[in-house]
């Protein structure tokens, strides 16, 4: 992952989120925000509910499913050597019911400049 790359898709928290209240955008699960290079963060409070839906021990999940962040400052899902995460098999997230905040969150709680060009998720009005 180049500097260019890591910035051209933000990450959570980043200054250039832009929430349009009374909005809600549907996810559409075209996978394309599984596939871009980068980090797809761990927190450590996801990971025994991650690790159980695996079935897997927490130590097992960390040691063949994650990676230190670009900035070393925590975990990062593994990605393939095409960019796409590892827990991408086909057209599903396998671990979909409890995937990351990052993953959940966008584009509602987090998004960067641009990123309608390359999500197809469908804006919805929210009722009041
Ligand atoms: S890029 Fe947008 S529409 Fe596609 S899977 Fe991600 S959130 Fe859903
Ligand atoms: S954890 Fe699932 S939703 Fe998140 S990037 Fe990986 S495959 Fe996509």
């Amino acid at each position: 992952m180049s500097p260019g790359e890591s910035s051209l898709y933000g990450s959570p928290g980043n200054q250039h989120t832009v929430l349009e209240p009374g909005i809600d955008y549907v996810c559409q699960r075209c996978t394309a925000c599984c596939k871009w290079p980068g980090d797809v963060r761990i927190e450590g409070s996801e990971i025994a509910a991650i690790s159980a839906f695996l079935g897997i021990s927490e130590m097992d999940f960390i040691s063949s499913y994650t990676r230190l962040r670009a900035n070393r400052n925590g975990l990062s899902l593994i990605e393939k050597g095409n960019h796409e995460c590892i827990m991408l098999k086909g057209n599903s997230c396998l671990i979909h019911e409890v995937k990351p905040g990052q993953c959940s969150g966008f584009p509602n709680k987090w998004n960067f400049p641009g990123w309608r060009k390359v999500c197809e998720a469908i804006p919805m009005k929210v009722s009041q």
